[in-house]
């Protein structure tokens, strides 16, 4: 079956595609198909997901899956939270990962709870006025470090320490990543609701 994906963020491509390969879906990028980016004017990240994959599903004619994802910062209340991809231009600075890093560090220096969680909402439709979609969560729980460590991964790896692993994301390799990561957690449970729901694998 083919899936489209509302999301041109070709690493969250390579990631999906690893997570969703086990039931046989082919997942096709909407920036391939000629399909232009949603808007998210949402203040939740299932929201934001929800329209991703209804505006997608609407523009194919099809299925398709979203993934609206970012990283909650306990002692900013949540930020960036569903703005996490364009933190940085909240400050009059220019859109990327390094300068989303660097005003991340600024917001948090003398800041001693340094708690902070990787949030993936999956959502899947049918069609786009599909009543049931399928809503996924998976969340990662970490802290920020003051200064970036690594060279893998993409947008907030290189200062998300995982206690449990003693790393930063961005020094785990691809496959352990993609074994522990809030997008994983968000994708096998996803992988369970196609099984019962739709009736796939
Ligand atoms: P979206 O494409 O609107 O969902 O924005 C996602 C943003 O959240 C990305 O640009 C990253 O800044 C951040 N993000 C989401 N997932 C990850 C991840 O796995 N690692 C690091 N940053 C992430």
């Amino acid at each position: 079956m083919r899936l489209v994906l509302a999301s041109n963020n070709a690493k969250k491509l390579v990631e999906l595609q690893a997570l969703f390969a086990p039931l046989g879906l082919e997942l096709v990028a909407q920036g391939a198909l000629g399909i232009p980016e949603a808007e998210e004017p949402h203040v939740t990240f299932v929201e934001n997901a929800l329209a991703k994959a209804r505006h997608a599903a609407q523009a194919a004619g099809g299925a398709a899956i979203a993934d609206d994802s970012g990283i909650s910062v306990d002692a900013l209340g949540g930020a960036p939270g569903v703005l996490s991809a364009r933190y940085a231009t909240l400050f009059g600075r220019p859109k990327g990962d390094a300068e989303n890093n660097s005003v991340l560090l600024e917001k948090l220096q003398g800041v001693a709870d340094r708690r902070a969680r990787f949030v993936c909402a999956l959502v899947a439709v049918r069609s786009a006025d599909d009543p049931e979609p399928l809503v996924a969560m998976g969340r990662w729980e970490g802290e920020v470090i003051s200064e970036l460590r690594g060279e893998g991964g993409f947008g907030y790896d290189p200062l998300m320490f995982i206690p449990a692993l003693g790393r930063t994301v961005a020094e785990l390799g691809a496959e352990e990543k993609n074994r522990c990561s809030h997008r994983a957690l968000a994708a096998v449970q996803m992988q369970q609701l196609m099984r019962e729901v739709w009736h796939l694998g």
